[in-house]
């Protein structure tokens, strides 16, 4: 099934978020929304956004979700685990990197409903990838060869493991997990270019 999957690169730390919609449908669903609204608003180009999906709960892929979500009326989801990341500067590394104060505005969200959800025609699998942060999900939809997978796997390489909730041990697993979906699976990873799950596990040998 084809899919149309636009990148809008924001912010200071260059996160890319994700516009990902069905052919000839006019709404769309938001994977990480990032920390520049209006350039992800101008992107949209009146579009309804169906749902707000995050991968995980760090301020640079986050900020953009309140502001998003109130002009759309549209529900944010995130990992139950990574929730209490989404206002708390101190642990989603707004605070450490900006050296004090808050992201807001403040995000509301619910946690994802079980390991799949549906939403403007997609059929993502939620699939738990800790490691980066405890709660790090990927977002696969599989009838479309799409992963969509935050900082847990980038082109030639993986998530800082160093940050609160980050696991070595995790994200083995999560990597090999992940290495285990069809090779010819895109990957839309949250920094940097895309790439394949075939070419990412040629790379390592777990
Ligand atoms: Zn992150």
């Amino acid at each position: 099934m084809d899919i149309n999957v636009e990148k809008v690169i924001c912010g200071m730390i260059q996160e890319n978020a994700y516009i990902a919609a069905i052919p000839g449908r006019d709404d769309c669903v938001v994977v990480d929304p990032g920390d520049e609204y209006p350039k992800l608003e101008r992107a949209l180009k009146g579009r309804r956004v169906g749902a707000i999906l995050l991968t995980h709960g760090h301020f640079d892929h986050i900020m953009a979700a309140g502001p998003l979500a109130g002009a759309h009326g549209a529900p944010v989801y995130v990992s139950e685990a990574d929730m209490e990341m989404l206002n708390d500067a101190a642990i989603n590394g707004y605070a450490g990197l900006m050296g004090g104060g808050t992201c807001w505005p403040r995000i509301e969200a619910a946690p994802y409903p079980g390991g799949a959800l549906s939403v403007c025609g997609l059929d993502f699998k939620i699939l738990p990838t800790p490691g980066h942060s405890k709660g790090s999900v990927c977002l696969y939809l599989p009838d479309a060869a799409a992963l969509f997978s935050g900082d847990t796997l980038f082109c030639a390489g993986y998530g800082r493991l160093d940050l609160h909730g980050g696991s070595v041990h995790d994200m083995l697993n999560s990597l090999r997990a992940l290495f285990d979906l069809p090779a010819e699976t895109a990957v839309y990873p949250g920094h940097g270019e895309g790439t394949t799950i075939g070419a990412e596990r040629n790379r390592y040998r777990l």
